[in-house]
This record gives structure tokens, C-alpha cells and sequence, in this order.
């Protein structure tokens, strides 16, 4: 042979490689690229067929004989492989297995092209278009028949299995195929190798059974379209979701869209999708999306809007469709978010009630607390005079009682009454009478120390307590209540002088909150004011405008 036969025959090889590399490397399925190197396969028996006859060269025909053999072997390995994959059997598809699968085909090709011996083939008038076979021929074709068996195997069990009726369907058409294959390569071997001597050659016996097997396999890939069922589920998919779906190629031409996306657009495939056009409306967001969407398609760029027809609020994200960090597309999903900003903007709204609601509640909350405080306040406070009440003494001294007793705490008690004013009431009336009463509690007020308590006790009595004051402090502080309330002239109404009185004092020095009391604090209260009370009553049975003092 010569080396330019040779080379055109490498070429051959390294196209062959080319298209194996193309198609195993591309997305297709895994069932497409089986059948591609399986209906390969099938062809090359014919050809080789037609090459033995053709060439003279005895060299060629040689291996012409033996590429088709071991065609035929990988081609009933792969055969079984296909069945698994086209009747859904896929529990065989396990790396022992597949070894196992190939592993006879793979010895019997070496037996083919080793040829050791010419136990394979040997020539016939010095060349091998006719040509007597040795035994690892005999050994090829029971390994294909076992192959055909074990395919046979397969299919009895998709068959038992409860698959789908589209499945089953399909598995049928191989269970002919197969059967159509087997019964023309026996045919063959039986007219054409075992009969050889008494009958002519018959070409064309196991080419024909591989031809009418491919038929099978035709129909049965486009009745059931068994390839298309990815890109079927894929449109489905597509078709079903309720995003709008544009998909535009770098020139922002449409590729492909789905259903979901009339409401926004009706672009065909091929035509020009134009974002800027879309949203006519710019808004400073839209003008910001816009800048992205234009600036930097690279990134995802997102926006809510109203859509141009003014009904549906909608959101439309852009994301690059990227290979190797090259951007190829877009994906543009449109997205009905109507009702979305409808609950938003309804719970907006609520929220906004909810606070209206809690701000008029928070008011009402306050003037509450303002008029308790009032009440508290009233509940403490002379009407009249606006010091504090008898009772709010009463409660203080209570207090100061419990929380002091048995301690040797000084404190002091001073009653007050002011001489003679049944004479002021009866010589310049009753609101005369009011107006001294009022102007002589600002003058005890003024003279008195901050802590110190002064309290209305009745009509024209009023009652002192001087926390933390000893004896000689509370009698001094006596005398000068006594003297600031003999100055205090009172001006009157239509009266031609002014009015003044004078008051008499019992003061009582608490040295200690006797521990003989503790059990019970308003009891010993009352024994206190009984001799305050006293003490004031000897003051104006001495004469008035005086002070008696007692100790406790
Ligand atoms: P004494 O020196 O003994 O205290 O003589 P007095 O006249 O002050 O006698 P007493 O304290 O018993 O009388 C109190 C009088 O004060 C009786 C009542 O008419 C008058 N009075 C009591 N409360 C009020 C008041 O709120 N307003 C006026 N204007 N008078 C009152
Ligand atoms: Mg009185
Ligand atoms: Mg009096």
C-alpha cells in the first residue's frame, strides 16, 4: 500500500474523531448521542459490505472484512445499551455492567484483527471475496446471539414492569427490530457460510436486517418522539410558569419567549426587543434601571413598575446569559406583581389606620392621666384654701408613723385655730370671713419650710407637721407663724381697715415614735392629735394669741 492511501485514511480517521468529539461534547441527550454512534455503527456494515467487492487489493479487503466484524460487535453491545436507555432500564445501567456489556465484543474485535493463524478469516483464491471463516468467527456470532438474547432479556423485563404505555409501545418496536436483525444475520450465515457449497452467494442478507431493524427504530423515535421529550418538557415548563419569559441572543433579538408573555408583549421570534421603548415612562427609577440595563448588561438589573398600558404593576428582571464569562443573551422575566402591591398598599393603609387609631388612643390616654392627677390632686387639696386636706394629712402622718416607729426620730405637730372669728364672720360676712381664712394659710405657707406640711383641718383649725424638727426649732417656728399672722393685715372689700387676727397654738414635740404602738398606727395617731388638740385648747383657755407646747 502506498503511503498517499494511507494518509487519506488517517484524515478519514481524524474526521471520524472530529465528529465523535462534536457530538459528545454538545448539550444533547444522552439517548441522542447513543443512537448517533449506534446508527453510525449500523451503517458501517453495508459500506464495508460494498468496499470488500470493490477494492482489488486483498490487503484492503482484509480489512474491510474485519472493520465490518468488529462493527458488528460494538454494534450489538451498544444495541443492548440503547435498549436500556429507550425501554427505561435504567438499574442496568451500572459501571459493572457496561464493562460486562463490552468486554466480549471488545475480545472478539481483538480476535478479529489479530486474525492469529487466520482462525478468523482466511482467503480464497488469494483474496477475501469469498473467503472460509475459522472459529473466532463462530465465536463473534455466539456472542451476538447472546447479546441478542440479552437484549431480549431487557426488554421481557421493561415489558413485566409496569412502565408507560408510550414506553411499551416503543419496546415493541425494538423487540421487532432486534428479531428482524437476528432472523436475517442467521439467514445469512446459514445461506451464505454454512450452504456456501451448494448454493451461490446471496448478497445483502444481514444489511437488509440491519436496514429494516433502523426502520423500527425510525418510527419508533418519531411516533413517540423520544428525542424531543427534553425540549417538550422544557417548552412545558417554560409555557407553564407564570413569569413572562423573554430570552434575546447579544443583539437583543428574540430567541425565544413563552406564553405567559403576552400580557406584556407580543414580540415573534427574530424580532428586536427594544427595553427603552418598552417603558416609555421615565421615572427616575425607570431612568436608573434603563442606565443599568444599557451600561452594564453584564449585571442583573430589576425593577418594579407600572406597565406602560397604566393596568398591570410589574416587575422585570434582566439577567446576562453568560458561557465562559461571556455574555451571550439576556433573560428577561416579566412578572404580574398587580396583586402583590395591592396587599402592600392595603396593609399600608391599614397600618396607617392602626396608627391613627393608636395616636387618638395614646391622647385619650393622657387626658386620662391628666384628669387623675386632677382627682388625685382634688382629693388632697382644700377647695377653699388650696393647701392640703385634713384627710391627706391624716394619711402623711399615718405614714410617718408606721414607717418611723420605735425610732427615736424628732418631729413635731402644731394645731392652729384663730381667735374670735365667729366675730369676723358676724362683723364683715361670711366671704370676709373666706378671704381671711385664704390669706392666712399663704402667710403659715410663706413662714413654713419646704418639707413641712400644712394642712386645712376644719373651718378656721389648721394642722403643721414638721418632719425631723426638734422641741425648741418647732416652738421657735411656732412663734414666728404666731407673729407673721398677727401683721398680716387683710384688706377687705368696702371695709374702711384693714382686718387682722391673731391665733392661738398647741405644738406637740415628737422625741420618739413609741414602740408601745406599733400594732396600731391610727390609734396612736388619734392619742397624738388628742394632745395636740389639747394643748390648743389650754392656749385659749389661758387667753389666746398664745402657744402651749407638750412632749411626747
Ligand atoms: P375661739 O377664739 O374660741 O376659737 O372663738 P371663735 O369665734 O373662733 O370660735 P370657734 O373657733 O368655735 O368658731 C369657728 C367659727 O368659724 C364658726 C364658723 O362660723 C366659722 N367658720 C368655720 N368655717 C368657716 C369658713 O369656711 N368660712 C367662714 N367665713 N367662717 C367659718
Ligand atoms: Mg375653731
Ligand atoms: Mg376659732
Amino acid at each position: 500500500m502506498d503511503l498517499g492511501s494511507w494518509i487519506d485514511l488517517i484524515m478519514c480517521f481524524i474526521l471520524f474523531l472530529l465528529f465523535i468529539y462534536i457530538f459528545v461534547s454538545v448539550t444533547i441527550t444522552r439517548l441522542h448521542k447513543v443512537y448517533l454512534g449506534f446508527h453510525f455503527s449500523m451503517m458501517l456494515w453495508p459500506y464495508c459490505q460494498f468496499a470488500i467487492k470493490t477494492v482489488d487489493d486483498p490487503v484492503y479487503q482484509l480489512f474491510y472484512v474485519k472493520l465490518a466484524f468488529v462493527d458488528a460487535s460494538m454494534l450489538v453491545a451498544g444495541w443492548i445499551f440503547f435498549t436500556i436507555l429507550i425501554s427505561g432500564q435504567t438499574q442496568f445501567l451500572k459501571r459493572k455492567i457496561l464493562i460486562l456489556l463490552f468486554l466480549p465484543a471488545v475480545f472478539s474485535s481483538l480476535g478479529v484483527i489479530l486474525n492469529p493463524y487466520g482462525w478468523f478469516v482466511t482467503p480464497v483464491n488469494g483474496g477475501y471475496v469469498e473467503r472460509i471463516y475459522g472459529p473466532i468467527f463462530w465465536i463473534n456470532i455466539i456472542i451476538l446471539i447472546i447479546h441478542a438474547l440479552v437484549s431480549l432479556y431487557i426488554i421481557y423485563v421493561a415489558l413485566v414492569s409496569d412502565q408507560a404505555s408510550r414506553i411499551k409501545n416503543q419496546i415493541m418496536y425494538m423487540l421487532r427490530g432486534i428479531i428482524a436483525v437476528t432472523v436475517f444475520l442467521l439467514l445469512d450465515i446459514l445461506l451464505n457460510v454454512v450452504l456456501d457449497d451448494y448454493l451461490p452467494v446471496i448478497p445483502g442478507f444481514t444489511s437488509l436486517g440491519i436496514v429494516i431493524s433502523a426502520v423500527f427504530f425510525v418510527i419508533t423515535i418519531h411516533q413517540d418522539k423520544v428525542f424531543d421529550i427534553v425540549t417538550i418538557a422544557h417548552q412545558d415548563i417554560i409555557d407553564t410558569m407564570e413569569y413572562g419569559i423573554l430570552v434575546l441572543d447579544d443583539q437583543e433579538r428574540v430567541m425565544e419567549m413563552n406564553q405567559a408573555l403576552h400580557p406584556y408583549s407580543r414580540l415573534k421570534a427574530g424580532e428586536r426587543f427594544n427595553m427603552e421603548a418598552f417603558l416609555p415612562d421615565k421615572t427616575d427609577a425607570i431612568a436608573q434601571f434603563l442606565r443599568q440595563y444599557r451600561e452594564r448588561p453584564d449585571e442583573i438589573a430589576e425593577i418594579e413598575c407600572l406597565h406602560p398600558d397604566g393596568q398591570l404593576y410589574i416587575n422585570i428582571h434582566a439577567a446576562p446569559i453568560l458561557v465562559s464569562s461571556i455574555r451571550v443573551g439576556r433573560t428577561i422575566t416579566f412578572q404580574d406583581i398587580t396583586e402583590l402591591r395591592r396587599l402592600i398598599d392595603e396593609t399600608n393603609h391599614q397600618n396607617a389606620i392602626l396608627q391613627e387609631k393608636n395616636e387618638s388612643l395614646i391622647k385619650v390616654q393622657e387626658e386620662l392621666s391628666r384628669t387623675n392627677r386632677k382627682l388625685t390632686k382634688m382629693a388632697i387639696t382644700d377647695s377653699l384654701t388650696a393647701c392640703y386636706n385634713r384627710h391627706y394629712l391624716t394619711q402623711q402622718l399615718e405614714r410617718e408613723v408606721t414607717e418611723k416607729r420605735g425610732l427615736h426620730a424628732q418631729a413635731a405637730v402644731i394645731l392652729i385655730d384663730i381667735d374670735f372669728f365667729k366675730a369676723v364672720n358676724d362683723r364683715y360676712g361670711h366671704l370676709a370671713g373666706d378671704l381671711v381664712i385664704c390669706s392666712t394659710v399663704e402667710v403659715l405657707q410663706r413662714a413654713l419650710r419646704e418639707h413641712d406640711i400644712l394642712a386645712r383641718y376644719g373651718g378656721e383649725e389648721f394642722i403643721i407637721y414638721l418632719p425631723d424638727t426638734g422641741e425648741a426649732e418647732a416652738l421657735a417656728i411656732a412663734k414666728q407663724l404666731k407673729a407673721a399672722v398677727a401683721s398680716n393685715k387683710v384688706s377687705i372689700d368696702n371695709v374702711a381697715h384693714p382686718v387682722w387676727v391673731t391665733i392661738s397654738m398647741g405644738v406637740l414635740s415628737i422625741n420618739e415614735f413609741s414602740p408601745r404602738q406599733t400594732g396600731d398606727a391610727s390609734a396612736y395617731l388619734n392619742d397624738l392629735l388628742k394632745t395636740v388638740d389639747k394643748a390648743l385648747y389650754a392656749a385659749k383657755h389661758q387667753g389666746r394669741n398664745r402657744i402651749v407646747s407638750v412632749r411626747r
